[in-house]
């Protein structure tokens, strides 16, 4: 018989969303829990009232008290106080008013959720040992489902663009490669605003996405530092003013941004719209997993997705040694996917300069 399957070798690896460990796990997290165990299920009305009135034995906000003949009473290291066995347990029921007459002689110690699920998985596992209370995430269920990124050819032109501009990069051996930021766009492709490559032998902090996100600025009439975009020259550095062509640092890598793409050198002023603040909405697309400084860089111009494509086991903090983007307080989030086009960032990497 002739196996006329093809085997999938085009198959790009597709980006994977950098998710902290808590949200991506599917078993849940278990521990043993007391429970008493009716004799009948339509005692179940009676427990219940009375120990929704008690103090004592609170259920987790995350767990149904009732699992078929089950109750839920407390967690084994988690007992009232004065409480230190069935036996005692037990007592309390009565205490409460609870017929013990109704209930098997033996509480049980089944493994229940210690958390409640943060996804559709979680909640099917978790479900198989004791119902829970879910109300599902659609944006976390978006990202794990990957309908997040329904299309990912313009990333990946974007991503072989970065990776172009890379090879030349002057990087260090903490942070290196190329960037560029980009525009998305409900009528189509996003388009990119700002490309720059690594260029530490010129200052110590021109990281590729530090440059990129200055360009945006002075595309907004901003800019900390003298990059001097040729496609501002001559033009009014104003708010709101929107360059068609892509700014770059350096100026050579102008050649990479191919004819057509954009209306060469026009520039037009705001319409009246009102430009984003920063890198507002954008999309960030870099070769390497951002550094701190990088990382902190992208949070305070609020982009709102990033993309790399080769990890940065010495100082990424989006996914190698930490999750920036999941530290509770920051004022900002964004989303972060790893792996887009990693090979050919990958071999763009080897081929930059480290210094
Ligand atoms: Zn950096």
């Amino acid at each position: 018989m002739v196996d006329n399957s093809q085997p999938e070798v085009n198959q790009k690896p597709r980006p994977r969303p950098v998710l902290p460990e808590e949200l991506i796990r599917e078993e849940p997290i278990l521990e043993k829990a007391y429970v008493c165990v009716l004799r009948e299920r339509r005692f179940a009305s009676q427990a219940m009232a009375i120990l929704a009135n008690c103090k004592h034995l609170p259920c987790p906000r995350h767990l149904k008290r009732c699992h078929g003949t089950r109750i839920y009473l407390a967690a084994l290291d988690r007992l009232p106080e004065g409480i230190h066995g069935p036996a005692e347990l037990r007592q309390l029921l009565a205490d409460l008013g609870l017929d013990l007459a109704l209930l098997e002689d033996e509480l049980e110690t089944p493994q229940v959720p210690a958390k409640p699920a943060r996804s559709k998985a979680q909640m099917r596992a978790a479900t198989a040992h004791w119902p829970l209370h879910f109300h599902p995430d659609p944006r976390l269920e978006a990202l794990l489902s990957g309908a997040a990124l329904a299309d990912l050819a313009p990333l990946e032109s974007a991503a072989q663009l970065v990776a172009t501009a890379a090879r030349a990069a002057v990087g260090g051996t903490c942070c290196s490669g190329a960037a560029a930021i980009l525009e998305p766009s409900r009528r189509g492709p996003p388009r990119v605003l700002a490309l720059a490559r690594a260029s530490l032998d010129r200052h110590p902090l021109w990281h590729a996405a530090m440059l990129a996100v200055d360009l945006v600025a002075h595309g907004q009439g901003g800019g900390a530092w003298d990059l001097k975009p040729r496609q501002l020259e001559g033009t009014g550095k104003r708010l709101r003013l929107r360059v068609r062509r892509p700014l770059v640092f350096p100026p050579e890598l102008d050649s990479l941004i191919l004819v057509g793409d954009d209306d060469d050198d026009e520039e037009e002023e705001g319409n009246g719209e009102e430009a984003a603040y920063l890198c507002t909405g954008y999309w960030a697309v870099l070769v390497q997993e951002p550094c701190p400084m990088c990382a902190m860089a992208l949070l305070h111009s609020r982009v709102a997705r990033i993309f790399y494509g080769v990890g940065n086991p010495r100082a990424g903090v989006l996914g190698s040694r930490a999750l920036l983007h999941n530290v509770p307080g920051l004022n900002h989030r964004y989303e972060v996917w790893s792996g887009l086009l990693e090979a050919e960032c990958a071999r763009a990497l080897d081929s930059a300069t480290t210094i």
